[in-house]
């Protein structure tokens, strides 16, 4: 037990100064999900980060009382496509200008890339699962829609696999993903709860379409060790409502 808490502490370290290290090429300004530039702090790093305190509709939320609606399920139309996988010095993000689309009602959302926060960033009715996928995408006039996934400790998860094997370890790596189907990732069974949030890292901008799979997926303990073993923990705290509603689909 002792080794192990020496090893994510160790690894938090290095983390820290990767972040640090990333901050000072100028790719991003130096936010961290530690103290003293932990989520708390963050609209004080900087005056573009503002949202992250005064905004009133924020990303994650514990979701709770969904009001059930008609509204048809999302709709995608993915394909195979390379990717890259990147250790950006806060997550492992995966990329692809090819890997096709989503429909929702508004309209078509193209795939930009995925994403991973351990804890998962969104609750359901107060519970927090152990890791949780973000997938952003963008249309036409550059706003954005994104689809989280939860997952819990259990069965091997075959999709995943090849993204965890590329995880560069150190913030700034980058390897080549011969094959992404994004499709392969979701759950068979496509209800949602969706609602208006704003992208949970800095600047925290808002007008971000949020669609949470209800269905919760799996991943093996090896699987998510390995993404812990980069990042103990990435994820920012749930921010209120403020009167906000949150509809689940299907
Ligand atoms: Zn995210």
């Amino acid at each position: 037990m002792k080794k192990q808490l020496l090893g994510s502490a160790i690894t938090l370290i290095i983390s820290c100064l990767c972040s640090t290290a990333w901050a000072a090429t100028g790719t991003t300004a130096a936010w961290s999900y530690t103290a003293p530039t932990d989520p708390e702090n963050w609209s004080e790093l900087n005056s573009e980060y503002e949202l992250c305190t005064s905004g009133k509709a924020q990303s994650p939320i514990d979701i709770r009382d969904a009001v059930k609606t008609e509204v048809a399920p999302l709709t995608f139309t993915y394909r195979p496509s390379t990717a890259t996988v990147l250790n950006n010095g806060h997550t492992i993000q995966v990329s692809s200008v090819d890997a096709g689309s989503i429909t929702l009602a508004s309209g078509d959302y193209a795939f930009v890339q995925m994403h991973f926060h351990t804890p998962s960033e969104e609750k359901i009715k107060g519970r927090a699962y152990p890791l949780n996928a973000h997938l952003v995408h963008r249309n036409t006039a550059g706003e954005l829609a994104v689809i989280a996934l939860l997952f819990e400790e259990g069965a091997h998860n075959p999709t995943l696999e090849p993204i965890m094997a590329a995880m560069p370890k150190e913030a700034g790596g980058i390897a080549l993903l011969d094959t992404l189907n994004v499709a392969n990732i979701f759950p068979a069974i496509r209800s949602t709860y969706s609602y208006s949030g704003s992208l949970t890292t800095p600047p925290c901008a808002e007008d971000v379409r949020w669609h949470v799979f209800s269905t919760v997926m799996q991943l093996s303990p090896a699987q998510l060790q390995a993404f812990q073993a980069l990042y103990p923990m990435n994820a920012r705290p749930v921010q209120p409502l403020n009167g906000r509603s949150v509809q689940v689909s299907g």
